[in-house]
């Protein structure tokens, strides 16, 4: 476009102090609803699980995952949705603010677009618009990015197994919520599984899986035969994105200049044009998911 450079208030650029996220490491990019427990009142979600809801979240993630090709991997529940970036993402050169501020506004831009496609009856219109923060971390090993998943997915069960429990005995118990609080005070899961079943019957292993799981959305390169094969390796005809294996001993800086962390934007685009964006809501902790997937982390 036209430069308007060397006018005498060009200096002011110098006071810009982008910060540069660590080369060669996995990003993760988090956001999360601002005040959702005020907005999801005001919308009037049901309680504790509003599936609607839900599936906004998961389209809007869906939608981000198609407009930043970066992007292997969204994993989310509740009002919150976390994305991964490879190592060798090169992205706005790694700019933490340009990658923060465009995840978090492309997925809060999706959620408002396609909230009416989600709340479709008379009286559900937003009635204030919704906001989401977002933070960036780096990771160094696939160790970490495991464990950052697993972690989140804890989070959801312990969070899901409460909420359950709280509700069960406020909607359906009749309780004051101030009351059910100082009942679960304490409890241990196997405590809430107990309550839930003998005092409402309801067995928490039946609650809707994506309650229970969280959601990931992520890039898959099978076909769907492939999929329903046990055991299935990708189709020889859609090839995932090269995995390149770190040697043993193999220094950091070497590993840097390898990797070459320009890989051309057309060619990442291209690889993730050829996948699926899937919505599943299983078990991200164990390394089954992971193994089946192997193009996610290698
Ligand atoms: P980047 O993603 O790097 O910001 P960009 O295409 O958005 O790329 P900008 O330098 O931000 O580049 O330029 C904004 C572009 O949008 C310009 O081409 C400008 O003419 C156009 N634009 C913005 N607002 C208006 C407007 N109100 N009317 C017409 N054109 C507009
Ligand atoms: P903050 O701005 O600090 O994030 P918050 O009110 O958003 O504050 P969170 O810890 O993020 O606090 O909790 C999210 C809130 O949104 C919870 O109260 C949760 O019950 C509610 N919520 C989010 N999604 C749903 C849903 N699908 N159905 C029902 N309630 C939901
Ligand atoms: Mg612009
Ligand atoms: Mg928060
Ligand atoms: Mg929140
Ligand atoms: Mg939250």
């Amino acid at each position: 476009g036209a430069k308007m450079a060397n006018s005498k208030y060009e200096y002011t650029r110098a006071f810009e102090n982008p910060r540069y996220l660590l080369p060669n490491t996995y990003v993760i990019l988090r956001l999360d609803g601002r005040s959702f427990t005020n907005f999801s009142a005001s919308q009037k979600f049901q309680k504790p699980n509003d599936s609607r809801a839900l599936d906004l979240m998961n389209a809007s993630a869906a939608a981000t995952l198609k407009a930043i090709p970066e992007i292997l991997i969204a994993y989310g529940a509740s009002d919150e949705f976390s994305f991964l970036l490879s190592r060798e993402c090169a992205l706005f050169n790694r700019r933490e603010d340009k990658l923060v501020s465009t995840v978090v506004s492309t997925f809060t831009a999706w959620y408002v677009f396609l909230w009416s496609r989600h709340f479709t009856e008379e009286g559900e219109e937003l009635q204030t618009p919704p906001s989401f923060d977002c933070r960036a971390v780096c990771y160094p090993s696939v160790g970490n990015i495991r464990d950052y998943f697993a972690w989140r997915q804890v989070d959801v069960h312990i969070n899901n197994l409460y909420n359950t429990a709280f509700w069960a005995l406020v909607i359906k118990g009749g309780v004051a919520g101030k009351e059910a609080e100082v009942e679960l005070r304490g409890t241990l899961a196997a405590d809430k599984n107990e309550l839930l079943f003998s005092r409402f019957g309801i067995n928490y292993n039946n609650e809707p899986v994506m309650y229970r799981k969280g959601s990931v959305v992520y890039r898959d390169y099978r076909t769907p035969e492939d999929e329903d094969a046990e055991g299935a390796e990708p189709s020889a005809s859609v090839k995932p994105p090269k995995q390149r294996k770190q040697k043993e001993g193999e220094r950091g800086t070497t590993a840097i200049q390898e990797r070459k962390l320009k890989t051309p934007r057309e060619e990442v685009g291209r690889r993730a044009g050829k996948a699926r964006i899937v919505t599943e809501h299983v078990d991200i902790i164990g390394d089954a998911f992971w193994e089946k997937r192997p193009w996610l982390l290698g």
